[in-house]
């Protein structure tokens, strides 16, 4: 099912209206299809039949308890970077030896953490990790499982802060010098050398850079067996992009990417690791937004909406494009606008010169394919509430995030001892 469509000129997502939502939740709010989430998923574990994998949903993509349930629920592991996102997937009951731990700074306590729950992987940054991984395992009288992030030193084509895998980003060990790690780590105390990590950016609209990299993983995995270790996982991270805008061909799809894995891979019998946060729940996600003021400049029409840059950051972060869409399907009656939020910032900014339908004050809008780094990213700068979070079923909806108070908000504040 798709994650939205019209009927009866009223925006639906799945089986239930927009505007009924809005009557019960203010806007602006966060709203997901659950259906789409669970397809998304089932997309990649339906083609890697011929290979044993393990999906792990990269939970920094949306960590809300709800939405990593209903992939826990289906089977998938998880991708964590910190321990509270360990925690996250813990509570929402994905299994630890389905877990698979990165980032660049594990700390020993995190370490031990995660010792302490029997994670599946650590996915090793650097040697100093795995010296200290090393020592904090020992004193525990536990055994690490660990693989490498190699960074390959290819080009991800795709922007500048999201892009991991060149050798001048700080991820992962180089390739050059992999061989030579894998033989130390072999030689270290209550470390089991298990596999090869790599992951190589995000949002990526071409297979071609990760067709080089995964080629190179391969080969590899050859030398490490050939050198001694027991490979038998291969991870290859996250990061198939999506069609943020509906109009241009997606030319990555799930399907070829799944297929040229199975197609290089097959021959050495690992486990084959994905760990996709963006393509699993991206685009099952809409923020709704309310059109406060439509404001005409002197050459621009504005549409002031009540969400802003603190509630998606995708835009003024990395000048990402979204679809915009009105809730209400109705004039072909449509018209030049520049979409903006109220934060007192140029970079406020969710679209300039686009062509929508007419809207007036008081009009409800959709923001399209932000399920995945809107909520997760949001912040309560200019001191707006974080916005609530909706989960959608076939006709049912539920709250997954109220909206907190502004008491709650400002008191988490404390003056200082010597200011009463
Ligand atoms: C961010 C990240 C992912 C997920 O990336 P997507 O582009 O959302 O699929 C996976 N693995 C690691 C190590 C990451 O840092």
């Amino acid at each position: 099912m798709a994650a939205f469509h019209y009927t009866n000129s009223q925006l639906h997502m799945e089986n239930t209206a927009i505007a009924d939502i809005a009557k019960n939740i203010h806007t602006p709010f966060y709203c997901y299809s659950q259906s789409t989430i669970e397809t998304a998923y089932q997309n990649y574990t339906s083609q890697l039949k011929q290979v044993e994998h393990l999906v792990c949903f990269a939970v920094k993509a949306n960590s809300n308890q709800a939405i990593i349930k209903v992939l826990a629920d289906i089977g998938a592991g998880a991708d964590v970077v910190s321990e509270g996102e360990m925690r996250r997937v813990l509570k929402a009951d994905v299994p630890a030896n389905k877990i698979v731990y990165s980032g660049i700074a594990k700390t020993k306590s995190e370490m031990r953490f995660a010792l302490d729950q029997g994670i599946f992987q650590f996915n090793l940054e650097s040697e100093n990790e795995l010296e200290r991984l090393s020592a904090v395992a020992s004193s525990m009288d536990k055994t690490a499982n660990i693989a490498f992030r190699i960074n390959p030193d290819v080009d991800a084509e795709t922007h500048a802060k999201i892009s991991t895998g060149k050798s001048e980003n700080k991820f992962g060990i180089p390739i050059s010098r992999a061989r030579e790690i894998y033989k130390h780590a072999a030689t270290l105390p209550n470390i089991r050398i298990q596999g090869v990590d790599v992951h190589i950016g995000s949002q990526l609209t071409s297979l071609n850079p990760f067709k080089n990299a995964f080629k190179l993983i391969h080969e590899l995995v050859v030398d490490l067996r050939s050198d001694g270790h027991d490979i038998n996982v291969i991870d290859l991270g996250g990061g198939l992009g999506v069609n943020y805008q509906k109009d241009e061909m997606a030319n990555a799809r799930v399907i070829d990417y799944c297929q040229f894995i199975q197609t290089l891979f097959e021959d050495l019998n690992c486990k084959i690791v994905l760990e996709p946060g963006r393509s699993l729940v991206a685009e099952a996600g809409l923020l709704i937004s309310e059109v406060v003021y439509k404001k005409k400049g002197e050459e621009r029409t504005f549409l002031i909406i009540d969400s802003a840059m603190n509630d998606l950051l995708r835009p003024s972060m990395y000048d990402a494009y979204h679809d915009i869409i009105s809730v209400k399907q109705d004039s072909e009656d449509t018209e030049i606008v520049d979409i903006v939020g109220p934060v007192c910032e140029t970079g406020d900014t969710f679209a300039q010169n686009r062509e929508l339908a007419k809207l007036e004050e008081g009009d409800l809008l959709a923001i399209c394919s932000a399920g995945a780094y809107g909520a997760a990213m949001s912040s309560t700068y200019n001191t707006r509430l974080l916005i609530p979070e909706v989960l959608v079923k076939d006709d049912q909806f539920s709250v997954i995030k109220a909206r907190r108070s502004y008491d709650e908000l400002i008191g988490m504040d404390n003056l200082a001892a010597w200011q009463d």
